[in-house]
């Protein structure tokens, strides 16, 4: 029997494990068209939180005590669609599970490049890459001479953003929380750093930025993103993308420098990775020219076993990521 990760009832702040329960599910017979997928790599995304409230949303919440959909690559050991063959490595929203048994024309087809792992397909080549590309490029319009802030600099999309931002000739300050994940952010070319975890994000962002910022690209909110309208220059353009803070806290945000946007003209634009789907083709051309020259890397932090999927899940809010968190089955 194949196994799925169930949502049991919906988390009141933080997630706890009791929120989730692991159960054999009953797969359908293999008809016409239908392909069947042994998942190797599950993804565990900040957005899921999100999905596990009862409230309207760009996406729909996850029923209750039914298999939870999230992206997972896979490989074909069996199919009756003649576009796949056994052995062909496919991206799909199957979610937290095993296996899984779907339509061909839900499963994306993986290219094999040389020197280009699948589950990349799930970090800076996939879903997060994309958000980070789209997100500085066309909801900040950053450009060359920019002075970028991003929050969560170390995590997937953050660490994008950063090599992003180099690879066009922006100025780039990333925060994160720690010293081994400040030294990640540096190492991936970033000018200089804040740990949010070692003093008041204001003071740190204006010792790093003495002439203020022209783009924010928040994936925190909170006092990051307050310390980003303190110090917005004139015409700012923010990216909210996330704002993982507020995820598990049901306290409103309070922002002391709001009033700013105004006489510094802050564009503040958010974005969902999918308003931008037309345009893969710029970001598949764009990110595998950097990959492929070295310019653009990935780092996974990878937890072993389907049983542990809601542990990694649980780690991206206290920060046990470095780079993608990846479940590997
Ligand atoms: P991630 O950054 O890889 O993982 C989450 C990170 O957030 C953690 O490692 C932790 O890093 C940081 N964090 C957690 N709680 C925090 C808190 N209370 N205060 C400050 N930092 C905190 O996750 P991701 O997948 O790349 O997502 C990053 C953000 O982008 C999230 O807000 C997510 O919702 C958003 N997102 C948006 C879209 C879109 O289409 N708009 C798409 C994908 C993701 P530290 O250890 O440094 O604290």
């Amino acid at each position: 029997m194949a196994k799925a990760w169930h949502l049991m009832r919906r988390p009141q702040g933080m997630p706890v494990m009791e929120d989730f329960a692991l159960k054999e599910v009953a797969l359908p017979e293999l008809g016409d068209g239908m392909v069947r997928v042994n998942n190797r790599w599950l993804s565990v995304d900040p957005y899921m939180r999100g999905r596990m409230n009862d409230v309207k949303s760009y996406v729909p919440p996850f029923a209750l005590e039914a298999p939870m959909e999230g992206g997972a690559v896979g490989e074909v050991y069996e199919s009756n669609d003649p576009g796949f063959a056994t052995g062909d490595m496919v991206l799909h929203m199957g979610g937290w599970r095993d296996e899984v048994v779907a339509l061909g024309s839900s499963l994306n087809k993986l290219p094999a490049i040389p020197g280009v792992e699948p589950q990349a397909f799930l970090g800076n080549l996939g879903l997060t890459g994309g958000t980070a590309y789209f997100g500085l490029l066309e909801a900040a319009s950053g450009k060359e001479g920019d002075i970028v802030f991003v929050s969560a600099a170390a995590g997937a999309v953050g660490s994008a953003v950063v090599q992003i931002a180099k690879a066009r000739g922006m100025t780039v300050i990333g925060s994160a929380g720690g010293t081994e994940k400040c030294e990640f952010v540096r190492s991936l070319g970033a000018d200089a750093v804040v740990d949010y975890k070692d003093g008041p994000v204001l003071k740190q962002l204006s010792e790093a930025a003495p002439k203020g910022i022209d783009v924010y690209f928040d994936n925190v909110g909170g006092d990051h993103l307050d310390a980003a309208l303190a110090l917005a220059r004139k015409d700012a353009r923010f990216a909210i993308c996330g704002m993982i803070e507020g995820y598990n806290d049901t306290h409103p945000t309070c922002l002391k420098y709001v009033m700013r946007l105004i006489a510094m003209r802050i564009r503040l634009q958010g974005f969902i990775y999918t308003d931008y789907l037309t345009r893969m083709g710029d970001f598949y051309r764009d990110m595998g020219g950097w990959i492929a020259s070295g310019q653009i890397r990935g780092r996974d932090t990878v937890v072993e076993g389907l049983e542990r999927t809601p542990e990694a899940f649980l780690g991206l809010f206290t920060g046990a990521n470095i780079g993608k968190m990846l479940v590997r089955l």
